[in-house]
């Protein structure tokens, strides 16, 4: 018997929709036809696939409206923050449109061949599995260089955002790209398990949780399939003495609250030297303080609920056992079905929850420092490795860090964002592989040696 998948509006709890999972036979179809489509789409010429890709990028920015109200719908992102994740995908693939040819182009390279070279083959059907905080951009990011590299992709979405992982589908199709080239799977862990062991999936790429992503590793591993892996982040913040508040504030802000807190490179952990904390805490409380909190649909609305209640009960549970180590709740701390109250909560050390764990939603953990080294070691400590940032006049110095923070990202006064023209990963038990840039299309292609005596 299929399950039946419910979609669920976070803000008012109504369901929105139901699709019923996918029977073994279809599963079996959508995977024998991404094979025999990748069969054709491997050869194609690239400046074909680039044409199908302009007209998807169209197609986005056509339809940002309906796109952004299902994803608000569905998992609750102000709509305002829906909208600016369509145009960026449009970027996105604008950017692979302009670059592809020419990080799929041969690399000569001098050897004592006549000629020899990298030629950089697709290597066939590549399942994407992906988070629900971001519905269009993770799936995006990592399709469009995946399937402009030649290869095609299955999608196993977050339950969730069904409606969305539906309507990506749809906007391959309408865009003209061959129907097995992307596919949506509405698939059970089960069949998932299955499709990672077919001989016609070749890889996997996973954006979610470091425990699915210990899973799926596993179960790729076991199978000799490569895997991509950006999992989750406990991002630092370091606020150092000299920094510039009246410049960088809303930024600082943004790092934690965009997406109601639910991102994987969000500024989870503020790190803050002893002579600025005092201001930083109350400029910091106000700014937080004045977020237009409200109905997601609305256009002006800051921040709205978590995506699912379960998600807040977690959140919460994390909050009061830090506060039962020690820490204190400055603002915040109320819920409400999947509403969590934005937070700001001090007195935070390492073993607390707020510290060691990853907070999946608008909670501003904030650990005092007596100095610049201090900082640096405590952003150094945790298991996650995605990215930090640090606000500082005195960027040379802060420029001495850079080798030695083992994150997969170091900005200087900026928030940690992803940037087609820029690779996007972490270390650690964030994950491994690179997203975006040169470094993502060429995460699934066989590089292969050529020489030619
Ligand atoms: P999740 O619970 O790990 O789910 C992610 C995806 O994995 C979903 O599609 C989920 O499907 C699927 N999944 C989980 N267990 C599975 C299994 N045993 N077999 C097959 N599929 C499985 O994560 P989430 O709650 O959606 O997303 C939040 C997490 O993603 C956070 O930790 C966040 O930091 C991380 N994230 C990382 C990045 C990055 O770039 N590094 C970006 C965004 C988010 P179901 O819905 O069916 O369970």
């Amino acid at each position: 018997m299929s399950q039946i998948i419910n979609t669920v509006n976070p803000y008012n709890g109504e369901t929105l929709d139901s699709y019923k999972q996918f029977s073994n036979e279809m599963v079996e179809n959508y995977l024998s036809r991404a094979h025999q489509t990748f069969q054709n789409w491997r050869s194609t010429d690239i400046k074909e696939r680039t044409d199908l890709f302009k007209q998807l990028a169209e197609n986005l920015l056509k339809n940002k409206e309906s796109y952004s109200t299902l994803m608000t719908q569905e998992m609750g992102k102000p709509i305002s923050q829906s909208r600016a994740e369509i145009e960026k995908c449009a970027l996105l693939t604008d950017f692979y449109v302009t670059n592809a040819d020419e990080f799929l182009a041969d690399e000569l390279i001098e050897t004592d061949a006549s000629e020899s070279f990298i030629s950089y083959d697709p290597l066939g059907c590549i399942l994407g599995i992906m988070p629900w905080n971001y519905p269009f951009w993770q799936v995006l990011r990592f399709a469009i260089p995946t399937i402009a590299a030649g290869n095609t992709v299955l999608l196993k979405h977050a339950s969730n955002v069904t409606g969305c992982a539906l309507a990506i589908q749809n906007l391959f199709e309408e865009s003209g790209f061959p129907k097995g080239c992307f596919q949506t799977l509405l698939a059970s862990h089960d069949q998932i398990e299955t499709i990672i062991a077919d001989n016609r999936l070749q890889a996997v790429s996973l954006t979610g949780s470091e425990k699915a992503g210990k899973h799926i590793a596993a179960l790729a591993g076991k199978n000799l399939k490569k895997t991509v892996l950006e999992l989750g982040g406990n991002n630092a913040c370091i606020v150092l003495a000299d920094a510039d508040l009246d410049t960088y504030l809303d930024t600082m802000v943004n790092a934690r609250m965009q997406n109601t807190g639910q991102s994987c490179i969000a500024a989870k952990r503020f790190i803050v030297e002893a002579p600025i904390y005092d201001e930083f805490l109350e400029k910091l409380i106000k700014k937080v303080s004045n977020i237009k909190i409200g109905d997601p649909l609305k256009d002006d609305t800051e921040l709205s609920v978590l995506a699912r209640k379960d998600l807040a009960d977690t959140l919460k549970k994390q909050v009061d056992q830090s506060v039962k180590n020690g820490a204190t709740i400055k603002i915040g701390n109320t819920i409400k079905d999947a509403f969590f109250e934005p937070t700001i909560i001090t007195d935070v050390n390492p073993g607390m929850p707020v510290f060691d764990e990853e907070t999946f939603g608008p909670v501003a953990a904030i650990i005092k420092v007596n100095n610049a080294d201090e900082a640096y070691k405590m952003t150094a400590n945790s298991k996650y490795g995605l990215g930090s940032m640090v606000f500082t006049k005195d960027t040379e110095t802060a420029k001495h860090q850079i080798n030695q923070i083992p994150d997969g990202a170091f900005f200087i006064n900026e928030l940690v964002k992803s940037d087609p023209r820029l690779p996007f990963g972490g270390t650690k038990a964030s994950g491994y592989g690179r997203e975006l840039s040169i470094e993502g299309i060429h995460e699934f292609v066989n590089k292969k040696t050529v020489y030619i005596n």
